[in-house]
């Protein structure tokens, strides 16, 4: 059998998988993504190069999964459809897989409005859905999504989407999530986890319309690392959920870092045996340094 990627040879292995996010630098100095790089070595199987995320400006996805490629570590590109329409969209997928990279996250992406550009036109010209049936018709079908044919090789990549299994309204998320197997995507990772509970009743939901069957779920982690992050996490950043309890765990610790690091754990463990998920997807958020300790801490072995 013959992967597009090691990503997809884990999972479809069997094993439970390890993504971890780097965030690119606000420069073009690439030992940035190389000092994290080296740091996060051997502890996932794929490292995801975000693309501009909260729509602020910072090295390309693209660049930055170059980086990664070159230091024989496997990144997983990331695709916002904010900031380019479909045909940058499609010309990038080519380049990308031309240059050896083989994983790509398909993402409509945070608004602008939020980032550091506001007045910045946003493009969407596509959504996340439509991205990912465009990658998969030029990659299986070998159309554009013109109709016309690619004329040299197809771009062979392995395709994700992510999930919020907390977004209003509940009901109709594991609805998108089906569009998006439906559209192509074969792993997806999910918002950061911290109310177990509501994931808990989204994986079965999941699991009840037979979707952990199609795709490979990764639970999104994000550790707390101090009271002023489970605020911002809490009451401002749309569609994630820190619930009460959680939040006072952090704001009563005497070492609010150590708290979160512990919860953290806590949630590796309970994902680790929930039904239909196949890995975690760790973004520490400004805190990369803890991750070796963290995937040691909840057992896993070094990946290779
Ligand atoms: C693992 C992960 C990684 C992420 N990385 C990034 C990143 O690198 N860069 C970044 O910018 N964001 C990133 N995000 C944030 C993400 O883009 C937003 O949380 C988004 O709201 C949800 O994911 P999505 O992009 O797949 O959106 P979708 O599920 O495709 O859509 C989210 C919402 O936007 C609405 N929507 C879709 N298309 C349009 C449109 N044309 N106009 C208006 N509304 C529309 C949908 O109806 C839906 O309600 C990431 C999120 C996750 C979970």
């Amino acid at each position: 059998m013959s992967y597009r990627s090691n990503l997809e040879k884990v999972l479809s292995e069997g094993h439970f998988v390890i993504t971890a996010e780097i965030g690119p630098p606000k420069g073009s100095d690439a030992n940035k993504i190389r000092d994290k790089a080296m740091m996060l070595k051997g502890c996932a199987d794929a490292f995801n190069i975000t693309d501009n995320q909260t729509a602020v400006v910072r090295m390309s996805s693209f660049a930055g999964s170059l980086i990664l490629h070159h230091m024989n570590m496997e990144p997983i590109m990331q695709m916002t459809c904010r900031d380019r329409n479909r045909i940058g969209l499609q010309s990038d997928v080519l380049g990308a897989a031309a240059l050896g990279l083989r994983n790509i996250l398909c993402l409509t992406g945070d608004h602008q409005s939020f980032g550091n550009h506001p007045a910045a036109k946003g493009v969407f010209d596509i959504d996340s859905i439509q991205l990912l049936q465009i990658i998969k018709n030029m990659r299986d079908v070998g159309v554009f999504q013109s109709g016309d044919l690619l004329l040299a090789e197809r771009p062979c990549v392995f395709l994700g989407a992510a999930a919020n299994p907390y977004a209003d309204p509940f009901e109709i998320q594991v609805d998108r999530l089906r569009k998006k197997i439906d559209a192509g995507a074969e792993f997806i990772q999910t918002q950061s986890v911290y109310n177990l509970e509501k994931f808990s009743k989204w994986m079965d939901d999941v699991r009840s319309q037979g979707l952990d069957k199609k795709v490979h779920i990764l639970a999104g982690v994000t550790p707390l690392k101090s009271v002023k992050m489970a605020e911002r996490m809490k009451f401002h950043v749309p569609g994630t959920d820190v619930p009460e309890t959680v939040y006072q765990r952090i704001k009563n610790a005497s070492d609010p870092a150590k708290e979160g690091y512990v919860i953290a754990l806590e949630t590796i463990r309970e994902l680790k045996v929930l039904q239909g998920v196949h890995g975690i997807h760790i973004t520490a958020l400004f805190w990369e340094q803890i991750i070796p300790s963290l995937v040691k801490d909840a057992g896993f072995d070094t990946r290779s």
